[in-house]
């Protein structure tokens, strides 16, 4: 499609890059049938081609409303939409530089903006940690889509984090030096993710250091439309790992949610870096891993510790990790070759579970059919456990589900 740019946004960055890769849309429509919210709304302009012709309507300088910024909010940025484009449309990048844009002129009422900013502020905050415990406290009397986001018991499978001092001592110098970047929610939300991850990977061998300094990686805010706190964090990220990846000789940065892992891949997409940053984040991304690209390394050390429980498992891969990382059967194959009985194949697999960073507190209503179809299909595998790889999947499925959901590596850390 071409799009006769307005005057008004010839000299914008995020316009131009906008335009140009709208010019590759054909505006066949193949994506909508890949579309979660398209399949749950059946509304074209909550579609990705409707949303591509708002996004290009606004470029052209034709008339908005606050309808036209309602739509492009109802995208869980899935990215699902980009698999099945038959031009390689990169909808998500059109969306992002769009979106801030269609801000800039249409403004939210009060409360969709005032939780925003709640949301800024307070998941972010040193207050967050404390914030949960209080609020796990008071439960029954928040709202039940805050009240979904808290920790649910049922995924607290490792309590303790002694074993961690024993494992970590008998490296050689074969050993990888992992540094762990533990996310912000994450820490708060479900600690037993990291101390899972230590445990398993001090099983395998590898020296693990923690990104103690780090920040948010970005992704909340980016969600969010704040690209200055956004670039702030990234800023403050690039400069810590920078130093402790020298210092420490660190072979591999890992994240163990695969929506950080993305967001930590896609930093040379962000505008504002200086030339050193960017060459800085070149070095990291080399390095840069979502846990399950470990598996290949990790395999061989564990295959013959791990003690498995016969139990039925399934998985659901989160959006970032099949249709952002690209990451595609990798955590069921070791899952099959560690012997596990887990379930690979089951009905709309690709679809996103409703979770999306804070949609599901922003959206709750789509969020919650998305999470409801995405249980019915995971259930009826029989499993007796839902295994994932991201903290946000997580809490949004449990919150529904009656079987524990957890990350696969704590379920490797349980069996070992
Ligand atoms: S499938 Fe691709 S080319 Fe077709 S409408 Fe969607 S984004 Fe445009
Ligand atoms: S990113 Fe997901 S929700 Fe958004 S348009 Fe694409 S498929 Fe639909």
């Amino acid at each position: 499609m071409h799009v006769n740019i307005d005057s008004n946004y010839k000299d914008k960055t995020g316009a131009k890059l906008a335009s140009q890769l709208i010019r590759k849309c054909v505006h066949c429509g193949f994506c909508n049938a890949t579309c979660p919210t398209y399949q749950t709304l059946g509304d074209e302009r909550s579609g990705p081609r409707g949303r591509i012709s708002i996004i290009k309507d606004l470029l052209e300088g034709k008339p908005t409303s606050t309808d036209s910024l309602h739509h492009l909010d109802q995208c869980l940025l899935c990215r699902n939409c980009e698999t099945t484009c038959p031009s390689g449309v990169q909808y998500s990048k059109i969306y992002e530089h769009g979106k801030p844009l269609m801000e800039n002129i249409e403004k939210r009422q009060f409360w969709p903006r005032l939780i925003r900013i709640i949301l800024k502020r307070f998941l972010l905050s040193k207050s967050f940690h404390i914030s949960i415990f209080i609020a796990n406290l008071f439960k029954f009397v928040l709202p039940k889509n805050l009240r979904a986001f808290l920790p649910n018991k049922k995924g607290y499978a490792i309590s303790t984090n002694a074993n961690l001092k024993k494992q970590n001592k008998n490296f050689n110098s074969k050993s990888y030096n992992i540094l762990l970047f533990r996310g912000c929610v994450q820490k708060s939300l479900k600690p037993t993710i990291n101390t899972a991850t230590e445990l398993v990977l001090n099983a395998a061998n590898c020296k693990t250091y923690i990104a103690t300094d780090s920040v948010c990686c970005g992704a909340l805010e980016g969600h969010l439309s704040d690209k200055t706190a956004k670039l702030k964090r990234v800023k403050e990220n690039i400069s810590h790992w920078k130093s402790t990846i020298k210092k420490n000789k660190i072979d591999f940065l890992v994240s163990t949610a695969s929506a950080c892992s993305y967001e930590i891949k896609d930093y040379l997409n962000i505008d504002g870096l200086s030339e050193d940053e960017k060459k800085s984040v070149r070095d990291i991304i080399k390095i840069t891993k979502d846990i399950s690209e470990l598996l290949p390394q990790i395999y061989e050390s564990l295959k013959n510790t791990i003690k498995i429980k016969e139990e039925k498992i399934a998985f659901h891969p989160p959006c970032t990790l099949q249709h952002g990382l690209k990451i595609n059967g990798l955590i069921e194959k070791y899952f099959i070759d560690f012997g596990y009985d887990i379930e690979t194949q089951f009905p709309e697999k690709h679809l996103c579970c409703g979770s999306a960073g804070t949609y599901s507190i922003l959206n709750p209503k789509i969020a919650g059919e998305l999470r409801d179809r995405k249980l019915t299909n995971l259930h009826q595998t029989g499993c007796k456990q839902i295994l994932t790889a991201n903290i946000g999947c997580i809490t949004h499925l449990q919150s529904k589900s009656d079987k524990p959901v957890k990350h696969w590596i704590e379920k490797l850390a349980e069996d070992l």
